[in-house]
C-alpha cells in the first residue's frame, strides 16, 4: 500500500533522508525505530503529505504522491488522488491534537461530515461505537480538557478509526504521557493491531512493544534504514553495533 523508492528529504542544506527504500503491504505493522534525529518523524509527515520529498518516489495505493518538475521542485502529482490519500490516512500525533471547543464526540464526528461529506447519523453510530471500543463510551460528551492524557490519546484513535483508513500513522503517542498512562493507550494499538486490517506504522520507543506487534521493524539511524526484517531479528538477534548501543538504551 506504500512504497518509498529512494527517497530524499533535505532542509536547506541538511539532507535528513539519505535514500529511503521502504515497501509496506497493505494489512502490514511496521515500527520505526532509532535515535532522536535520524529522520522518522519526517518518515512519518512525508507519508501525510505535511512535507514534499526533495527526490524519489512516494507511492500510496499505486500512485505517486510528487513528481519532479523540469526545474527540479517537486509538485503535487495529481491533486485529487492526493486529497483522498489525506483521507486514507489516519494519523496520531504524540500531543492529541484535539479540538479543544468541542465535546470528543464532536471530534470523531468533525471529519468524517465534514471532509468525507458522509451522512451525520451514521457517522455518529460509528463514533459512539468506536469510543466504545476505547473505553471513553461514558465520556462522549465531555470535552478534551476534562480527559487524562491517556484518555485524550485514546480519543485521538478513536478519531483516527472513524475515518476507516487504509494506513494509520503512530508517531510517539505514548512519550507526552505519565508513565502509569502508557499501558492504557499501547493496549488499544494492540487491540487495533491484531484485530484490524489496515496497515499501521509506528514510531515507538517501546521496544517490548514493537517485539509484540510489528511484523516489521525499521531501524533508522542518521537518514538512512541501517536495519529491517522481523521485530525478532532486529530488535533481538542484530549484529549491528549501532543499533545494539542504541537499544542498550532500553534495557
Ligand atoms: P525524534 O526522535 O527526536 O523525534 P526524529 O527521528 O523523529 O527525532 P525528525 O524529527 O524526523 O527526527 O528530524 C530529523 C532531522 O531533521 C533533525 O535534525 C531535525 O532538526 C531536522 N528537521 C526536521 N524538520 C525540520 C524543518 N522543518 N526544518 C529544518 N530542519 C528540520
Amino acid at each position: 500500500i506504500v512504497q518509498f523508492k529512494n527517497v530524499h528529504k533535505s532542509f536547506g542544506d541538511v539532507e535528513v533522508l539519505k535514500g529511503i527504500d521502504l515497501d509496506i503491504s497493505p494489512s502490514e505493522k511496521v515500527a520505526i525505530i532509532g535515535p532522536s534525529g535520524s529522520g522518522k518523524t519526517t518518515i512519518i509527515r512525508m507519508l501525510m503529505t505535511l512535507e514534499k520529498i526533495t527526490s524519489g518516489d512516494i507511492i500510496v495505493d499505486g500512485q505517486n504522491l510528487w513528481k519532479m518538475e523540469k526545474n527540479g521542485s517537486m509538485v503535487e502529482a495529481n491533486q485529487k488522488h492526493l486529497r483522498s490519500i489525506r483521507g486514507d490516512i489516519g494519523m496520531v500525533f504524540q500531543h492529541f491534537n484535539l479540538f479543544p471547543h468541542m465535546t470528543i464526540l464532536e471530534n470523531c464526528m468533525t471529519a468524517p461530515i465534514h471532509v468525507k461529506k458522509e451522512e451525520k447519523t451514521e457517522v455518529r453510530k460509528r463514533s459512539i461505537q468506536m469510543l466504545e471500543r476505547v473505553g471513553l463510551g461514558d465520556k462522549l460528551d465531555n470535552y478534551p480538557n476534562q480527559l487524562s492524557g491517556g484518555q485524550k490519546q485514546r480519543v485521538a484513535m478513536a478519531r483516527a478509526l472513524v475515518m476507516r483508513p487504509k494506513v494509520m500513522l503512530f508517531d510517539e503517542v505514548t512519550s507526552a504521557l505519565d508513565p502509569e498512562l502508557v499501558g492504557e493507550v499501547l493496549e488499544v494499538i494492540r487491540d487495533i493491531a491484531k484485530n484490524d486490517d489496515m496497515a499501521m506504522i509506528l514510531v515507538t520507543h517501546e521496544m517490548d512493544f514493537a517485539l509484540d506487534i510489528a511484523d516489521k521493524v525499521v531501524f533508522l539511524d542518521e537518514g538512512v534504514i541501517a536495519e529491517s526484517g522481523s521485530a525478532s531479528q532486529v530488535i533481538e538477534h542484530s549484529q549491528n553495533e549501532r543499533l545494539q548501543s542504541f537499544l542498550s538504551r532500553f534495557r
